[in-house]
């Protein structure tokens, strides 16, 4: 799927053929689950489009992709609301409801609200007490009936209880079946909840879909929860649930620890599963750092660029890969987990340095220099020795990037859609 896309924005990028740029696209986007009724809805959408005078066709077709999945996740930032509510939790077997319900417990706690956990499985054996270990764990009400086979009769109780917000956690099945439906109904129907959120494994393909518009269609959904973001699975099937359902992402679980919890970022995620940037902010980047391509491979390579590519790759995370793709070079890895301490102490020795120096870095052998920089930006001399270590890690780099072999093999795997054997 990444490949696929990749290349797909590899042929916009150039400016290409944009018909065959969107078949790449749809190609893509099946291959990672996507259904097809959603590929073709989309694909068609963008065709449609009117494209402005004087843009190039490529570049908006690019960006309109980007929008509309965005778009069908929810837009950038929607926002839970922090109020008295009651919430229940839908998904098959599996999926993270009972880690889910603890962890959006957590983070509703944490903005001042009581939170009561309500465990309504009754079929799976341990639930009951999985539940109430996470809420002893978290510090959170729990409310449950040992024994009970219910889970109208439990949850009937637990409104009985006093809590802010109430977080009901159901059973799955490992199919969508009619008991099940007819389950979170009778839920569903003593419950009252405000929110009805569907959870769905990142690992999940076609299927999530088809599950979204079942439980759409039949219980109600008002939002979704993607969990296991950490694993191996991109999150494509949600972008078939978000379609299906019209309904939002609003947060994302990444880990099995409760902290393992972040609000969710429709342009991140695009992002991701894209492998492109943000484009605004791409385009904002390139101003803002004037770094460019030919700026980086031409000429000697010296502190000045090392210091903007620095800057970049901080501004912009984990999409230093398009960096790559758009032909600058990335930092090495270890320079790259630069922690916000380093930065700045990074910025101040590079502010430091005469500007001989930044161009001439082989003069920065000598230690009576060294010793002046790390007076002048309040670091220690091993400070300013760290910074020259990871200068010269980034010109090796640099060096095998320019390095005419490597450069064919990159034209090639680029002709594959195939990036992975550069990263
Ligand atoms: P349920 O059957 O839907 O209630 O699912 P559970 O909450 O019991 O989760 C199933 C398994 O997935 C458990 O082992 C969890 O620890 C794990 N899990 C849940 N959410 C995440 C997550 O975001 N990341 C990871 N790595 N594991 C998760
Ligand atoms: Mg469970």
């Amino acid at each position: 799927m990444l490949d696929r896309l990749r290349n797909a924005f590899q042929i916009l990028s150039r400016d290409a053929d944009v018909e065959a740029a969107l078949k790449e696209v749809q190609r893509a986007l099946l291959s990672a689950d996507v259904d097809v009724q959603t590929v073709l809805q989309l694909t068609k959408e963008i065709k449609e489009a009117e494209i402005p005078k004087g843009v190039p066709k490529s570049q908006y077709v690019t960006k309109l992709l980007f929008d509309k999945l965005v778009e069908i996740l929810g837009g950038h930032r929607r926002e839970f609301p922090v109020v008295p509510q009651r919430i229940m939790l839908l998904g098959l077997y599996g999926s993270g409801k009972t880690t889910t319900a603890a962890k959006l417990g957590h983070w509703l706690q944490k903005r001042g609200l009581k939170v009561l956990l309500v465990a309504a499985d009754t079929h799976r054996p341990g639930a009951y007490d999985q539940l109430k270990q996470l809420a002893e764990q978290a510090n959170l009400g729990f409310f449950g009936i040992k024994g009970e086979k219910d889970p109208v009769k439990i949850v009937e109780e637990a409104m009985k209880q006093r809590a802010d917000v109430y977080i009901v956690d159901t059973a799955g099945r490992t199919t969508l079946d009619d008991e099940l439906i007819e389950e979170v109904k009778r839920i569903r129907d003593v419950l009252i909840p405000d929110k009805i959120l569907l959870v769905i494994p990142a690992d999940m393909g076609q299927a999530a879909g088809r599950e979204a518009r079942r439980f759409k269609e039949e219980v109600g959904v008002d939002g979704v929860i993607i969990t296991k973001m950490d694993g191996s699975g991109k999150g494509g099937g949600a972008i078939s649930a978000c379609f299906n359902t019209g309904v939002p992402v609003y947060f994302i679980g990444t880990g099995e620890h409760i902290r393992d919890f972040d609000v969710f970022d429709a342009k991140r995620f695009v992002s991701n599963i894209l492998g492109v940037p943000d484009i605004k902010k791409l385009m904002e980047l390139a101003k803002e750092t004037e770094i460019k391509p030919e700026d980086i491979l031409e000429g000697p390579y010296d502190i000045n660029k090392f210091y903007a590519q620095l800057a970049a790759t901080r501004n912009m995370g984990p999409i230093d890969k398009v960096l790559q793709m758009l032909g600058i070079a990335s930092v090495p890895k270890e320079v790259k987990k630069m922690t916000e301490e380093k930065f700045k102490k990074y910025d101040a020795i590079y502010k430091s340095m005469t500007k001989y120096e930044r161009s001439h870095p082989e003069v920065l052998k000598n230690p009576s220099r060294i010793r002046r920089i790390a007076r002048g930006s309040g670091t220690t001399e091993e400070d300013v020795k760290a910074f020259l270590r990871d200068f010269k890690r980034s010109e090796k780099l640099i060096k095998k990037f320019k390095n005419k072999r490597y450069l064919k093999k990159m034209e090639k795997m680029l002709a594959q859609g195939n990036l992975q054997g550069l990263m």
